[in-house]
């Protein structure tokens, strides 16, 4: 994790200089960006209700609610400094749109997230242990504790993904074009995650390497 700063020119930015080259004040030393992002994306992944923060069907929140309920769990915290956690954010976790919010991916709870744009990749990916990605040839990629499979738009990503579970990862390549024309769907959470209920096996080939 990173200080978030502020640049004057550019606005939230994570780590010492911005990519201006300017210093910015500080807002949030790392280990507070750390707590705080942990907590919120608990309250808009995985347990909304634990908090009582209610939550509609595409995942978003009242963003006064959730300030409310942060700011009581660490005084320090606020509007603003929620805005330069998710303004700041490189991963695009966060979406704020007329004073709501939500994550865009990473969800335990049930969410339908179905006003995502749809993904336009035609191919995506997925990177996997050897023996889950023979299972997934068979029986195709479904979500373990997650809402959603979480494909990735290249396969660097994809092998990065992989690398924090397995170290000799198998990619899975997925033709998405196909399977958007079969009728399924899949959304586009940021530049590199697309999310889908299930890959069914008939669109699923693993890609061989060098
Ligand atoms: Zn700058």
């Amino acid at each position: 994790m990173e200080d978030i700063r502020i640049c004057p020119n550019h606005g939230y930015y994570r780590g010492e200089k911005c990519k201006c080259g300017y210093q910015g004040e500080l807002i949030l030393e790392k280990e507070k960006v750390e707590k705080l992002g942990r907590f919120i994306s608990g309250l808009l992944r995985h347990f909304p209700q634990k908090f009582n923060l209610e939550m509609d069907k595409d995942g978003w929140v009242s963003f006064n609610a959730l300030s409310r309920i942060v700011s009581r769990k660490y005084k320090w915290a606020n509007k603003w400094i929620i805005k330069a956690l998710i303004y700041s954010d490189e991963k695009k976790r966060y979406e704020l749109k007329d004073d709501k919010i939500r994550a865009r991916y990473g969800h335990s709870v049930d969410v339908e997230l179905s006003d995502l744009p749809e993904s336009e990749e035609k191919t995506l990916y997925y990177g996997t242990g050897e023996e889950e990605a023979d299972r997934m040839l068979e029986i195709g990629i479904k979500p373990v504790n997650q809402t959603f499979v979480h494909l990735s738009t290249t396969i660097e990503k994809s092998e990065e993904v992989a690398r924090l579970r397995t170290d000799d990862p198998i990619i899975l390549e997925i033709d998405a074009e196909k399977a958007r024309n079969d009728g399924i769907r899949i959304v586009k959470a940021n530049d590199y995650i697309a999310l889908v209920k299930e890959i069914p096996p008939e669109y699923i080939k693993k890609v061989n390497r060098l």
